[in-house]
């Protein structure tokens, strides 16, 4: 197979991590005699810093040519003054948009290895598998109006808007359900329904839709309960979906389950598809730039590398090349080997070169 990917590095240890995931694709490309074309292009504060906007024009044309997309991360304490015009997350939220990625994968499994990394007990973690769907395109990251002014007293005050359209839910709620068909056959759906009126929309559209999937078990959940529950019984859940804002929070909570952000990868979907007629994703950790550790080579790129494989997966049809990295992850991790993030006292922590290193040499 030819394929095209854009490489989009960004910022922080964006660009140490999406190293680790060419190298796997290089050496996949030889195993499986594929060739990968990559393309890598500036988002985020780079781009910002090299054209003054978060989302060149070269960057946004090579995505929409390219099969997939693989993201490192982007954003940074030098791109922080709140008074900017131009910010680092506008390009990725942009990208977004326009590949119309509305649907956000993040699957949710602690490995049997790394269960002492979390700060939750292992009876709790023994047996969890879920995936966690956001809504990616829509609610308060993008409503409109969205503004910062100066009121009657003469005070700053600023405002956005939670808005979702009865198709922006049922689109991102059939995924879950057909989703979860293939898997326990459960969707957990997370809202605000006591409170706000676009989750009343939420909650009453779900259950309309619901009833088209009988075989599927439908449990509502307000997300200040969704917080605890994740914590106190995440094994019972299977499908879990939720809006934009919920997502965000709720993935990086159930991140821990995992041991660290490191290790969890995502995918962005949309109804595009690409030269092969599969869904044109982007995929990236689920990490930030983490500028506490940018530049000292320690990042894991579990995170990065799984996301390689699931983009192999779903954008270009390769489930058995997918595999392959999951299972070099996964000998990688049996054989002891961490980084500084999932390492416990006394343990070695290996470099982002190291570890990909040894993911590498589990490849076969
Ligand atoms: P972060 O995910 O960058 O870091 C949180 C903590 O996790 C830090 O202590 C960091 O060192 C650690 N961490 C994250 N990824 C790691 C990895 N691969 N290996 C080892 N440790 C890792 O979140 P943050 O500190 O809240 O945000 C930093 C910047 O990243 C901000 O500018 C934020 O806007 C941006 N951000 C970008 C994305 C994205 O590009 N998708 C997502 C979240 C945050």
């Amino acid at each position: 197979m030819k394929a095209k990917i854009t490489l989009l590095p960004g910022d922080g240890i964006g660009p140490e991590v999406i190293a680790a995931a060419q190298k796997i694709l290089e050496k996949i490309g030889e195993q499986f005699g594929h060739e990968f074309k990559m393309d890598s292009q500036h988002i985020g504060g780079i781009a910002i810093d090299e054209t003054g906007g978060a989302l060149p024009n070269p960057t946004l044309e090579s995505c929409k040519k390219a099969d997939a997309v693989l993201l490192g991360a982007v954003g940074g304490p030098k791109w922080d003054d709140p008074n900017a015009s131009v910010r680092p997350e506008q390009g990725l939220l942009g990208l977004r948009k326009e590949l119309g990625l509305f649907a956000n994968l993040r699957p949710v499994q602690p490995h049997p290895e790394l269960m002492g990394a979390s700060p939750l007990k292992e009876s709790y973690l023994e047996g969890v598998d879920m995936l966690i769907l956001r809504e990616l395109t829509g609610g308060i990251y993008f409503g409109q109006p969205s503004e910062k002014r100066i009121n009657e007293n003469g005070e700053e005050e600023a405002f956005d808007t939670m808005i979702y359209s009865e198709s922006e839910v049922r689109r991102i709620a059939k995924l879950a359900f057909e989703i979860a068909g293939e898997r326990s056959k459960k969707v957990t759906s997370v809202d605000k329904a006591n409170v706000l009126e676009s989750s009343r929309l939420w909650r009453k559209t779900v259950a309309k839709l619901s009833e088209e999937y009988p075989e599927i078990e439908l449990e509502n959940l307000l997300v200040d309960a969704a917080t605890m529950h994740l914590l106190s019984r995440p094994r019972d859940f299977d499908v879990m979906v939720t809006m934009n804002l919920f997502g965000d929070i709720i993935t990086d909570e159930s991140s821990m389950l995992t041991g660290s952000m490191g290790n969890m990868p995502s995918a962005a979907l949309g109804e595009d598809l690409n030269s092969f007629g599969k869904p044109r994703g982007m995929y990236e950790p689920i990490h930030g730039s983490a500028p506490d550790i940018a530049g000292q080579g320690i990042a894991n790129p579990i995170g990065m590398i799984l996301s390689t494989g699931m983009m192999l997966r779903h954008s270009l049809g390769l489930s058995e090349e997918a595999e392959a990295i999951e299972k070099a992850v996964d000998a990688t991790l049996n054989a002891g080997h961490r980084t500084g993030d999932i390492a416990r006292e006394g343990e070695v922590a290996l470099g982002t070169d190291e570890m990909c290193e040894k993911i590498l040499m589990n490849l076969v």
